[in-house]
Formats: structure tokens, C-alpha cells, sequence
């Protein structure tokens, strides 16, 4: 779940990170009344689950409330990134000298909390990591110590930052640690964290992506949901308990168990194939469930075939095979579906199946290379490229 800028900033205040203390304004007037209280240039901010608003017109200096509502209704209603502005933050307008980057997420092949920094922050780090990864500082934080004062020093050190600004720079790193520490986060973002003109450190920007599986320990944090930012699709599943990512492939996958739903993409890729999603619509699913899974894939206008692959412990074929005719009924389709169905109950699921005009296989092997097949076919008919 991501947080929006405010929120993170929000969150980042409680452990005593500088932020400038604007408010959220849903109307140009609203936007107009904040920045008259606070009485000094404001920049108005576009709240979307998404980066690189800036760069997208969504962040705007206004010198006085008349600017801030011009402002505020030309962002609100924008679409940024295919999400529509509902609500922008108002923040008193920092003046800055420096723009910093700082940021703690996961190292998976690390196998631990990596602090990442670099003196080239601002609008684009993702930038910065490609063209000069060498600009990016970073350590790595054994979870048992958290981030040691010698750390931070030399994150501090790495990125040239002169000496005076050391002592609030290594408060904020700790802090930002702590943070995300206990939170449960996958990342916790300060872009830019800024030297301002009177020589402080202020953390302008913020993101925050908390872990799902973690959130049931922070219901306050959860409350933050903001089911209008999110796409549908993944609220959707969501709702009916199934563990689904968009991505931008054409092959749609119906997967049950995380492990074998990452095999079934792989697969896909090798076959020249790419998937549409990840879904794992989990042990024991029953028809119903696998309707909405099929609505959801389906859905997606890139989808050009469907692979389902299936292996039937908890969960039993013939259900799950129900629930796939089930969908049928519902969203017709002509978009081509191959089967892979195996364990419990396999005959009798292959049987439900046997008029619905599907392809079936035997192996995983056989049903990603028809998937493949399939989509491509599929394509070619519509005149699209494949
Ligand atoms: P993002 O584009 O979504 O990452 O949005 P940011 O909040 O990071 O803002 C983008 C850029 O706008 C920053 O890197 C700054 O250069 C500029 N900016 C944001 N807030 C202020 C401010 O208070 N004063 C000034 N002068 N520039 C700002
Ligand atoms: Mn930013």
C-alpha cells in the first residue's frame, strides 16, 4: 500500500522529521483560504499515488493566495499518470539551496534494509541510478543494530555534505530508519530532503510503500487507504481476498499458490510470451472466486490469452473449473484460454471443461507455449501487432 506525500510526511513528523506544515485542499478556495493563513508563498501539490509530478505540471509556486487557487484549480482534475488529481497539499513555499536524496528500502539479494543518498536529489533519481549509479551512496543496516550513528556519518561523508549540516542529517537518517523500521514498510522516500536558505534541513517530499502482510499490526496507518488512487482492478481482488499485480504483458495468468504463479510468468517468458499479471488466487478458492479472477484478468484490453494453471490440492479442479465456466457465462469472451489442471478432482474438471471450447495441456511446458501461440493468433486476427 502507498502512502500519499502528505500522509508520508505526516508519518515522518512523528519521528521528528522537518517538514514544512501545509494542509490538503480539495478546492481552489480551500486552496486560496490555506494559503492566506499561511501568509507566505505556498507550493501547491498534486496528491497521486504516482512519481514525478513535477515533471508532469503538479507542483506549482504560487506567490500569494490568488496564484495558489489559479493554481490549485488548474491541478485538481488533472491527469497525471492516468490518476485524477482529487486533492492537493498546500505547503509554505521552501527557498532551497541544496536537493538531497535519501531513502531506506529492501535489498533483497542483501538480505537486508539498505539507506541509499545521493547530493544529485531533486526530480529524478531513477535517472541518477542509470546514468551515475556512482552519485548514490549507500549502506547496508543490520536489522538486529538498526542504523549506527558511524553510518549515517558516512552516508553523510559519501555525498560531500559539509559538516554543519551533519548533526540534523544523521537525526533525520535515524529517524527515517525507525520509520520505516517499524512500520513494516518496503520503502520510505525523502526526495528532495532539502538544505533550506537559513541552512536547515527539511524533508520536502515524501513516499512511503508499506508491506500489505503487515499492516493488520498499524490500523491507524491502514485507515490511510485511499481506495480512490488505487487501481480498480486491485481493489477489486483485493475485496475477494486474492492476490493480484497488473503488469503489461498480454498473457493473463490464474495461478493458485504465489510460488507456482511466479513459475507459470517465467514460463511465459520463456516461451517468448509476457504476462499480463501476477495472481494467486490462493488454496482452496471456490467458484465464485475464480469468476472474479477471470473478470479482473479479463478486463485488462492487453490480455490476448488467459493461461490457468492449476494444481488441485486444497483447492479442487472441478471448483475451480465451475468457477471458470461460471465467468464465462457473465463476460463472454473470444480471447483464448488454455488449461492446465492437475490433482484433485482432475476428471471431473477436465470434463466441465470439455465443451467449453478450451485448450487444454498437460504439462506447464505445453500450456505457457499455447498460451503463447494463442495470443499471438489472437493478435494477428485483430490486425494487432503481436
Ligand atoms: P515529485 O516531482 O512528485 O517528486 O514532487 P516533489 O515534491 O519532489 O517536487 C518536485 C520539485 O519541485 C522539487 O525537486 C523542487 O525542485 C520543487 N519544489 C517542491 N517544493 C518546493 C518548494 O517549497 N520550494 C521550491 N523552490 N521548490 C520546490
Ligand atoms: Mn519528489
Amino acid at each position: 500500500m502507498k502512502l500519499h506525500e502528505y500522509q508520508s510526511k505526516f508519518v515522518f513528523a512523528g519521528y521528528g522529521i522537518p517538514i514544512p506544515h501545509g494542509k490538503i485542499a480539495t478546492t481552489p478556495q480551500e486552496a486560496f483560504e490555506i494559503a492566506r493563513e499561511i501568509g507566505q508563498p505556498v507550493v501547491i501539490k498534486a496528491q497521486v499515488l504516482v512519481g514525478g509530478r513535477g515533471k508532469a505540471g503538479g507542483v506549482k509556486l504560487a506567490r500569494n493566495p490568488d496564484e495558489a487557487e489559479m493554481y490549485a484549480s488548474a491541478i485538481l482534475g488533472m491527469n497525471i499518470k492516468g490518476l485524477t488529481v482529487k486533492k492537493v497539499l498546500v505547503d509554505p513555499a521552501a527557498d532551497i539551496k541544496t536537493e538531497i536524496y535519501l531513502g531506506v528500502t529492501t535489498d533483497r539479494a542483501a538480505r537486508r534494509s539498505v539507506m541509499m543518498a545521493s547530493a544529485a536529489g531533486g526530480v529524478d533519481i531513477e535517472e541518477v541510478a542509470r546514468s551515475t549509479p556512482e552519485k548514490i551512496v549507500r549502506i547496508h543496516i543490520d536489522p538486529f543494530l538498526g542504523l549506527r550513528d558511524y553510518q549515517a556519518r558516512d552516508i553523510a561523508c559519501g555525498i560531500g555534505l559539509a559538516r554543519q549540516y551533519w548533526k540534523e542529517f544523521i537525526q533525520i537518517a535515524r529517524a527515517l530508519y525507525r520509520c520505516y523500521e517499524e512500520n513494516d514498510a518496503s520503502l520510505a522516500e525523502i526526495n528532495p530532503l532539502v538544505i533550506t536558505a537559513d541552512d536547515h534541513l527539511l524533508a520536502l517530499d515524501g513516499k512511503m510503500v508499506l508491506d500489505d502482510n503487515g499492516l493488520f499490526r498499524h490500523p491507524q496507518l491502514a485507515e490511510m487507504r485511499d481506495t480512490d488512487e488505487e487501481a480498480p482492478a486491485e481493489a477489486q481482488a483485493r475485496q475477494a481476498g486474492l492476490s493480484y499485480v497488473k503488469l503489461d504483458g498480454e498473457i493473463g495468468c490464474m495461478v493458485n499458490g504465489a510460488g507456482l504463479a511466479m513459475t507459470t510468468m517465467d514460463m511465459t517468458k520463456l516461451f517468448g510470451g509476457s504476462p499480463a499479471n501476477f495472481l494467486d488466487i490462493g488454496g482452496g478458492a471456490k467458484a465464485d472466486k475464480v469468476a472474479t479472477a477471470l473478470r479482473i484478468i479479463l478486463a485488462d484490453p492487453n490480455v490476448k490469452s488467459v493461461l490457468f494453471n492449476i494444481f488441485g490440492g486444497i483447492t479442487r479442479c472441478d471448483e475451480v473449473a465451475r468457477g471458470i465456466l461460471e465467468a464465462l457465462q457473465e463476460v463472454p469472451t473470444q480471447v483464448p484460454m488454455v488449461v492446465r489442471l492437475i490433482g484433485t478432482n482432475e476428471e471431473e474438471g477436465r470434463a466441465i471443461l470439455a465443451d467449453a471450447n478450451m485448450i487444454t495441456a498437460a504439462t506447464l511446458a505445453e500450456a505457457a507455449q499455447k498460451a503463447v501461440e494463442a495470443a499471438k493468433q489472437y493478435a494477428t486476427e485483430r490486425g494487432e501487432q503481436s
